[in-house]
């Protein structure tokens, strides 16, 4: 997968029309063989962009920020990135009319091992679901499948379960990484920021991190889009992936087959409502 040429040739198009003050891109990194986000503002800047199978990380984190909030950018969406882009639109988060977006039907990323990324091999919808403009081959929508580690985790008891996931979140130092790089998590005032919330009178303990922790997944519960940006943003190396993955099988199941920002205005899982529901708790 090697788009640079035709995103260089869209971007540079879209600034010569005046159609966009930012592009939100890709660029190689200057040590090493890793790629980073870049804010290109001047056709000058053009040439720095770069689209492969290393263009990992899920660019509508960018839209979040007051530089591009009102501002009429372009944007490169692979398929996890588009259904964040889909959940930011329906949550009133992004203007469609501001944005141009450049939608990747994707064959999916590397890892650091240069090997396909577990959640592309477990990827439901590899095609962009928001565009207007389309690069790649359209591959449609693949069968869910339950993530292998959840898979696991699930065959273990509710109290053993509870016991590894405070063990893991016992090296969280609540630096907060997760959460800023999650295009999800925009709330201006956070509920857990460990210098503001209350809850946590700024503590850092293993219990505070394991309600912050909880607490954040279940504040992705049935939005989640499983791009990992919050995994690889987190300097501890948890698999957060495992919070998330867990929580969507379980609203899958639960909630008529529901995955995130797979359509337009699709509000969530918590706004579905049928009258098959299983009802038996309520009196
Ligand atoms: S999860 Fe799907 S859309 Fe996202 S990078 Fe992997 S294959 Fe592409
Ligand atoms: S919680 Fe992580 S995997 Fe899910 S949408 Fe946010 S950054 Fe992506
Ligand atoms: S963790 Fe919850 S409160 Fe904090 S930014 Fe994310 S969604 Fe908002
Ligand atoms: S990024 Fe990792 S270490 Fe930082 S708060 Fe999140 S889980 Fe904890």
């Amino acid at each position: 997968m090697d788009y640079t040429k035709q995103i260089q040739e869209i971007a540079s198009k879209l600034f010569a029309e005046e159609k966009i003050d930012i592009f939100i891109g890709y660029r190689q990194n200057a040590f090493d063989d890793n790629q980073v986000p870049i804010l290109v503002t001047v056709p000058a800047d053009v040439p720095n962009l770069i689209f492969t199978d290393k263009s990992v990380l899920n660019l509508t984190n960018y839209l979040k920020f007051e530089h591009t909030r009102n501002k009429r950018v372009g944007i490169v969406v692979k398929g996890c990135d588009s259904r964040a882009l889909n959940m930011l639109l329906t949550e009133s988060q992004v203007k469609r009319e501001n944005l141009y977006v450049i939608g990747i039907n994707c064959t999916g990323v590397l890892n650091e091992k240069g090997e396909k990324a577990q959640n592309c091999l477990e990827c439901v919808m590899p095609d962009a679901v928001v565009y207007d403009e389309m690069i790649g081959t359209p591959s449609g929508k693949k069968e869910y499948s339950v993530n292998v580690d959840v898979k696991e985790l699930a065959a273990k008891g509710l109290v053993e379960r509870g016991e590894y996931f405070q063990e893991i979140f016992e090296n969280c130092i609540r630096c907060n990484a997760c959460r800023h790089s999650c295009p999800l998590c925009y709330c201006t005032k956070c509920c857990i920021d460990q210098e503001s919330a209350v809850l946590y009178n700024g503590s850092n303990t293993p219990s505070s991190a394991f309600h912050a922790l909880m607490t954040w997944s279940l504040h992705l519960a049935g939005r989640c889009v499983d791009c990992r940006n919050c995994e690889k943003a987190c300097p501890s190396h948890l698999p957060l992936h495992l919070l998330h993955k867990q929580n969507e099988m379980v609203i899958y199941e639960n909630f008529q087959q529901h995955l995130a920002g797979m359509e337009k205005d699709d509000r969530g899982a918590f706004y579905k409502y049928s009258m098959k529901d299983p009802d038996d708790f309520i009196m």
